[in-house]
């Protein structure tokens, strides 16, 4: 029977779970996490002193420092109820994990008691020898470690009435090579801080330190959990297989900033308030353009922290929604023919002086220092467009990239009108000689002009992978799933690598005697005049814009075990190795869990695909095929002439065809995957999983699936449809 479908339709409830209001956020943010703040309160001074100067500079923590802070933290925590930590980490899964110790040991003689080390607090060993490593460490060396990052606090997980105290650390092999998403986005920070800081000089000495910022944007959908248990393929790929499109889709646009419904508002609340007492400084929410998905976004933050809060999140929006009875679908496309979901990363830099790198300056020297940074991230871009294109690569954000309705495969930056001519001026003008009309440039009002002029892009920047949006730029490919380390990653070790090389030119030119401001505009024009075919303001769905990015030679590698080769060319070896963030053997070992991580999300699917074809929809389509039968036989057993069930048999033999070409295309696409399954190269099996499994069945299947929703009599059809999916909570 199909009953898991009805009956998740009958158990429907419309009554929302109650979630206390609470009076004032600022009263509960930070609650659960161990703030500076906090940690005057639980340290002596050296203590505290040693803590900020490893938050503040990263400088290392000894020990006896180590066994005060870690004394100071197990007090609070103590104090709100805890009885475990753990080492918090992000592993090559992608997702958090955690490994929990309780403070209780016993002493030699026996005696209870609670303690928490430094050694505790700054060093881990996890058994973690089934953690993606791509090689890097033999099972018989499996030992991996994890190491405190007390740039990122300390928190209390609540779940239910259990308390845990989480120590953000990062997660490394015994040999030091990074095992996580966390270590390399570290020292991509670092990197980008030094360059930054260097190039500051020019304008300010007083800059001596640059921090990434970042604000993420987060797209996600909301389905009832008792229907989306009904559906294999979502719980196991988070993504439905097959489904028709509903008759009402998201044509009439009515959700888009629509009123939120009152179950998922509930839900909302709820995972705010759990978000607030964790410190994430969540700002909006929002319905977004497709039925039941919706955004939340914070306010910005140093990119580290952001990244973590951002894992954070997507751990307790999954959990929180459980208590409302919803599932959360963080997956890039959950459904075919409907909008799928990203997460715009939203990135800029700031001084210790207080000064944001891409906010146009209001003075002639800041202006300059505005259009070294805007520039120099134009510049970064453009040479490294294919590691970007690389960052944001995965399996469920290939459904989404270029379906004409996320960003295109095309790196391409739109940067507005206005900076478009501020940037022609400056190529046109810009001579040998420094004059007043390089000077006139710097003297432009970029501050006043550029709010207008985003406010009359907005809908066309919208189409832009990578667009300028007047004090940030907002890098809008990445996925919805993803873990944000990996494009801030690969954004921050591009601009320091750029920033360097920059530097290093104006450096030259001011040996050559040269007046700096003149040598900074002459690298300026340079860089400019070299990213241009990176520049487009059109319309980045439309097929014109396409073929144009062909003709100015821009890639558009369109799946991911393609677009991941650059991870792996010369030229990103040597940028990884120059910057500090990854050694040779590092990146091999990052490309190969990539593609794994790739093939095995293909595998599942395609293995979701053949076992609800073969165990649901056929069966359901032979019995009403069945009844069709008996009906036509019936017919003309009664003597009826041939007319009177023609289009039964027109119908049943449509029905049939389906169900032949389903049956044998499954046959097909098994076999491919063993064929698949039988190479030994990673990239060479990704691509066959790409090409031979996925490329050449899943639409084939699902065609032909989705048919059979449209003919098989409702009560029979065992899977949710979209309609019940998306509407109805
Ligand atoms: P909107 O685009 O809706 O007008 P904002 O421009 O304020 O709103 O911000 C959109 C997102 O960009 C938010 O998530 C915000 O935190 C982030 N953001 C704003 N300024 C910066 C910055 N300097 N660095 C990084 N992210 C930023
Ligand atoms: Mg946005």
């Amino acid at each position: 029977m199909n009953s898991l479908r009805f009956n998740a339709i009958g158990n429907l409830t419309n009554s929302s779970v109650n979630v206390a209001a609470t009076a004032k956020i600022t009263g509960v943010f930070n609650e659960n996490v161990f703030t500076l703040a906090t940690a005057r309160q639980y340290l002596s001074d050296e203590a505290y002193k040693s803590l900020i100067a490893s938050v503040k500079s990263g400088k290392k923590i000894d020990r006896s420092m180590g066994n005060q802070i870690a004394n100071g933290l197990r007090a609070w925590a103590e104090s709100k109820g805890v009885t475990h930590f753990t080492h918090w980490f992000q592993p090559l899964t992608g997702l958090s994990a955690e490994k929990h110790d309780s403070f209780f040991t016993l002493k030699g003689d026996g005696t209870p008691i609670e303690e928490f080390e430094g050694g505790a607090l700054i060093q881990q060993e996890p058994d973690a020898s089934s953690f993606p490593n791509g090689g890097l460490r033999a099972t018989f060396e499996a030992r991996g470690y994890t190491a405190w990052d007390p740039s990122s606090p300390a928190f209390i997980m609540e779940i239910g009435e259990g308390k845990t105290l989480c120590i953000p650390t990062i997660f490394i092999s015994y040999t030091g090579e990074s095992l996580d998403t966390k270590t390399p986005l570290i020292k991509a920070l670092v990197a980008l801080d030094k360059a930054a800081v260097d190039v500051c000089q020019y304008f300010d000495k007083n800059i001596t330190k640059v921090t990434a910022t970042l604000g993420w944007e987060q797209e996600y959908f909301v389905v009832d959990a008792g229907l989306a248990n009904a559906r294999p393929d979502l719980t196991l790929t988070g993504r439905t297989v097959f489904g028709h499109a509903p008759a009402k889709g998201q044509q009439l646009e009515d959700h888009y900033f629509g009123a939120i419904p009152e179950r998922v508002y509930a839900f909302m609340r709820d995972f705010e308030q759990e978000s607030y007492k964790l410190g994430i400084p969540l700002r909006t929410r929002h319905n977004e353009v497709a039925p039941a998905q919706f955004e939340c976004a914070p306010i910005f933050e140093e990119a580290n922290l952001a990244v973590d809060h951002n894992t954070l999140l997507m751990d307790i929006m999954t959990r929180v929604a459980k208590r409302h009875n919803l599932i959360v679908l963080l997956h890039e496309k959950p459904f075919a023919g409907i909008n799928g979901s990203g997460k715009h990363n939203n990135w800029s830099m700031g001084t210790d002086t207080g000064v944001n790198l891409l906010a146009p300056g209001k003075t002639p020297k800041t202006n300059l220092m505005f259009l070294t940074f805007f520039v120099n991230a134009i510049k970064a871009v453009h040479d490294y467009a294919d590691l970007l294109r690389a960052c944001i690569a995965s399996a469920g954000n290939d459904h989404r990239l270029g379906a004409n309705e996320a960003p295109p495969a095309i790196i391409s930056i739109f940067i507005g009108e206005y900076l478009t001519k501020v940037l022609e001026e400056v190529e046109k003008r810009v001579g040998d000689k420094f004059d007043e009309q390089d000077e006139a440039i710097l003297k432009l009002d970029i501050h006043k002009s550029i709010p207008e002029l985003m406010l009359d892009n907005t809908d066309r920047n919208r189409t832009s992978p990578f667009a300028f949006t007047g004090n940030k730029f907002e890098f809008r490919a990445v996925g919805s799933a993803a873990n944000c380390a990996g494009p801030m990653m690969v954004l921050n070790t591009i601009m320091a690598q750029t920033l360097t090389e920059f530097k290093s030119e104006v450096d030259a030119l001011i040996d050559k005697g040269e007046k700096k401001e003149v040598a900074i505009m002459e690298v300026i024009k340079k860089y400019s005049v070299a990213s241009k075919a990176s520049l487009f303001e059109g319309d980045g769905y439309s097929e014109a814009w396409e073929k144009e990015a062909a003709k100015r030679g821009l890639a558009n590698v369109k799946t991911t075990p393609e677009a991941l080769d650059a991870f792996v060319t010369e030229k990103s070896k040597a940028l990884f190795e120059a910057n500090h963030i990854f050694t040779h053997p590092e990146l091999e070992a990052r490309h190969e869990i990539m593609l794994e991580d790739y093939i095995k999300k293909v595998q599942i699917e395609a293995r979701v695909m053949g076992d609800l074809a073969s165990t649901l929809v056929l069966p359901a389509a032979i019995k009403y095929q069945n009844t069709l039968i008996k009906n036509i036989v019936g017919l003309k057993d009664a003597g009826l002439p041939e007319k009177a069930f023609a289009n039964q048999k027109q119908i049943l033999e449509k029905l049939s065809e389906h169900i032949n070409i389903i049956s044998d295309n499954v046959e097909e696409m098994i076999e491919a995957r063993k064929a698949a399954n039988n190479l030994s190269d990673a990239r060479k099996k990704a691509i066959a999983y790409c090409d031979e499994v996925k490329g050449k069945y899943f639409d084939a299947i699902r065609y032909h699936v989705d048919k059979l929703e449209l003919m098989v009599e409702d009560s029979q059809w065992p899977l949710p449809k979209y309609r019940e999916l998306l509407f109805l909570r």
